[in-house]
């Protein structure tokens, strides 16, 4: 066993803050053991937290049209592959109704940058989400916007924002996107959001190209420093389509340890077992949750939609993936002492009323 992995992982549960450096030993010289003990420490940190229930987000994939050019995305917008949509105010709603009635009260809108969707058509469709259901809590993920977009979308209702920050290593981010995108705006971004109330999840992957060790060091330091209220952390996978196509996948061994290590740093914190850890392996799921993860976005999109929203390659989309799966989810969960809980599914920590 590495004794100073160990160690540290252990100071990490204890509620201690880790440097960039510590954090570094762990990623590097961590053995197959000091792995394991993470894993266990961190489901322990989750069930210590919020017990055998599991948090559901219907996810709505509203948009695939991306103004962006994200070298690993595969809706960029240079990829002319894609047959690109839009949903409209009503096909979202029967969206909310569909999902509302399985159970799920919280809609997450995801979608790649598009201009059509501008602060009024947005803001309708947050306030209309609202006053169909109240009890709702509504997530978006639109990307980078103003500071008066978000405080407009805000006041409309919305909840959460999801908006990875990728990487925190300056000349990472400069390896995965283009010139015009600036982890400095990211950052802002997440600044403003969090300036304005919203509960935040920042991000990466694991495993995205020309990323180091020290990256991913850098990525927990920043967690750290920022305390976001969830964190999105899946495996990159390459999508044919795009200049990282001949890029191998990122590990699953690997992300398990980091979903650990981010439930220990934070232990209140709302981390999703992500769809691209489920497409690498059969199990991603359970397994993310067994390192701590205490969220499941099943794909509450229009079915006929699904195959245009394809970030990578064979990202899953049916069985327990899927909302209309929920009930083989269930059984899934029970396997593991776990179930699905109904309800918002704040953090503990801030039940936010509005
Ligand atoms: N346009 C929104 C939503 C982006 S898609 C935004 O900018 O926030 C949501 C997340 O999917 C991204 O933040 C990215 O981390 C992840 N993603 C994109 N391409 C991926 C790939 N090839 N493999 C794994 N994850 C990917």
């Amino acid at each position: 066993m590495a004794e100073k992995a160990r160690e540290l992982i252990l100071a990490l549960a204890e509620g201690k803050s880790l440097s960039t450096a510590e954090y570094l030993r762990i990623i590097t010289e961590a053995d197959d053991q000091d792995r394991k003990l993470a894993r266990n420490l961190a489901n322990r940190a989750r069930i210590a937290q919020f017990g055998e229930g599991i948090y559901i987000r219907g996810l709505v994939e509203f948009t695939n049209v991306c103004k962006n050019d994200c070298l690993y995305c595969g809706i960029r917008k240079s990829n002319q592959e894609v047959v690109r949509y839009r949903l409209t105010q009503s096909q979202i709603l029967e969206c909310l109704e569909q999902g509302y009635a399985a159970g799920f009260r919280t809609l997450v809108l995801q979608g790649g940058e598009d201009g059509f969707f501008t602060d009024d058509r947005m803001c309708e469709i947050v306030t209309a989400i609202k006053q169909c259901h109240p009890d709702v809590a509504v997530t978006l993920s639109l990307g980078e916007r103003s500071y008066d977009s978000y405080r407009r979308l805000r006041k409309a209702g919305a909840d959460r924002y999801l908006l990875r920050h990728e990487t925190a290593t300056e000349w990472h981010y400069a390896k995965l996107h283009p010139p015009a995108q600036r982890l400095e705006t990211r950052l802002e971004c997440l600044n403003h959001l969090k300036a304005l109330g919203y509960q935040v999840g920042c991000g990466m992957m694991v495993g995205s190209p020309f990323q180091t060790p020290e990256c991913l060091a850098a990525d927990l330091s920043f967690i750290q420093e920022f305390k976001p209220q969830m964190v999105g952390l899946g495996p990159f996978i390459p999508h044919h389509a795009t200049p990282f196509a001949k890029e191998p996948a990122g590990s699953v061994e690997t992300t398990l340890l980091l979903l650990a290590l981010v439930r220990l740093m934070l232990p209140s914190v709302l981390l999703p077992a992500t769809t691209a850890l489920a497409t690498l392996h059969p199990q991603g799921r359970l397994l993310g949750i067994l390192s701590g993860a205490n969220v499941i976005m099943p794909n509450l999109s229009p079915v006929s939609q699904r195959d245009n929203y394809t970030l990578y390659d064979n990202k899953a989309n049916t069985g327990a993936e899927a909302a209309e799966g929920l009930a083989a989810l269930s059984r899934d969960l029970e396997t593991i002492h776990c179930h699905i809980v109904i309800g918002r599914g704040d953090a503990p920590n801030q039940l936010i009323s509005n």
